[in-house]
């Protein structure tokens, strides 16, 4: 395949999953038996500007169904996450009553509210109409759209933005020079972006394989996000690093031009960290499927010895990480009995491929498992003390990455 920044022909494999149902395509009982389609999952590195990127070219309309289900504001961290990335924004560049804000997949709603609550003019973009629609009743003002050059061109007509912001959106985007020529359109001369994005070296170091999956085209180093903002005129002018999803970066963008906001030192520091790390080296990301292969085989060995003693095993948090974990060990409801999750919309329907069923919290009221699998380690200490209650069971919480932990 060639590259999608910079076009070479690729052949350098980072990790292969194998064939994997999209993750988020949740079955329910009566289309159980129906054939799934699943997709090869292969990521790839490219050896000239380091992109790491998903072989197959999936069709985006396919991955984000109408009935996609996952609900930002269902997590309570998220929210608190997003409050107050808005409450240190706003007073930093001066947002107010007469600025626009516009998040590209706003999903319900979950953080354009803040700045709605504070009289901001905000617009959100979000292509899935489920969860846009929420966003909509709340009165957030919601375009049911991708978000590329075309888009941005009709929006600039009426308005250009103070504050762009997109979390976790960039590597579900396919063509991400179109949608980088957007930004360029709707962005004020003086205007700001923000992204966040799981840093791919965190994700090699802690060997976090599981957070491969089909809804991602892309894995980025701070070091290609820099060659990719650099290529379409921009400047990224601060950068933090944060703990979500594992290990995540937020940037801070703006346009080459403009003067107001100096080049902070947090960039070039985290850019010789990365070259010192070898970020621009192919041998740098060689290895790591041999790591994923090591820790899946550990588990197995683990969860097999424990069902064989006749321990109940179920999981918790039917997250796309554990879908592409289970997927990879080869977990079936023979293993891991069930998977309880909190979200109303995935209650009583089957995770893809391993179709381990979903259910709700009252499956305790008759159920005592001995171990309990978290499949959203990244949100281990939060479901740790959701679960404290089965401590006088003598249940085991596990986390599996980058090795098994029991709490
Ligand atoms: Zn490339």
């Amino acid at each position: 395949m060639r590259c999608r920044f910079c076009s070479k022909t690729i052949h350098n494999i980072f990790i292969d999953l194998g064939s994997t149902a999209v993750s988020n395509a949740f079955l329910t009982k009566e289309n159980l038996n129906d054939r799934e389609c699943l997709y090869p999952l292969k990521v790839l590195v490219c050896d000239n500007c380091f992109l790491v990127q998903v072989d197959e070219y999936q069709k985006r309309e396919e991955i984000f169904s109408p009935d996609y289900v996952y609900f930002s504001s269902v997590s309570e961290y998220w929210l608190a996450h997003s409050k107050k990335y808005v409450e240190k924004i706003t007073p930093r560049f001066n947002l107010n009553t007469n600025s626009l804000v516009v998040e590209i997949a706003s999903n319900d709603g979950y953080l354009l509210q803040y700045f709605q609550e504070k009289n901001i003019p905000v617009l959100g973009i979000e292509p899935t109409a489920s969860t846009a629609q929420i966003a909509i009743n709340k009165g957030i003002d919601t375009i049911i759209e991708f978000f590329d050059e075309n888009l941005a061109l009709k929006l600039s007509e009426l308005r250009k933005a103070d504050l762009i912001l997109g979390n976790n959106v960039l590597a579900h985007v396919p063509d991400l020079n179109s949608f980088v020529r957007g930004l360029k359109i709707l962005l004020k001369p003086v205007g700001v972006m923000t992204f966040e994005f799981p840093h791919l070296m965190k994700l090699i170091e802690k060997t976090e394989f599981d957070t491969i999956y089909h809804e991602h085209f892309s894995y980025f180093s701070f070091y290609f996000i820099n060659k990719l903002f650099d290529f379409h005129g921009f400047k990224i002018f601060d950068v933090e690093q944060l703990e979500t999803h594992g290990g995540s970066l937020r940037i801070y963008v703006k346009h080459r031009e403009n003067e107001n906001e100096p080049v902070l030192e947090s960039v070039q520091q985290l850019l010789d960290t990365e070259l010192t790390a070898g970020v621009n080296k192919i041998s740098s990301y060689k290895g790591f499927n041999e790591r994923a292969n090591n820790a899946k085989y550990k588990f197995l060995s683990y969860i097999i010895g424990e069902r064989m003693k006749g321990k109940k095993i179920i999981a918790f948090g039917a997250a796309a990480k554990g879908n592409t974990f289970l997927n990879y060990c080869g977990i079936k409801p023979d293993i891991i009995e069930c998977v309880v999750d909190d979200t109303p919309s995935k209650q009583g329907k089957f995770l893809p491929q391993s179709h381990i069923p979903v259910v709700s919290r009252d499956y305790f009221v008759d159920n005592k498992p001995d171990i309990i699998i978290i499949l959203p380690w990244n949100f281990k200490k939060e479901i740790i003390e959701k679960l404290a209650f089965t401590k006088s069971w003598g249940t085991q919480l596990v986390t599996y990455i980058p090795d098994i932990e029991i709490n």
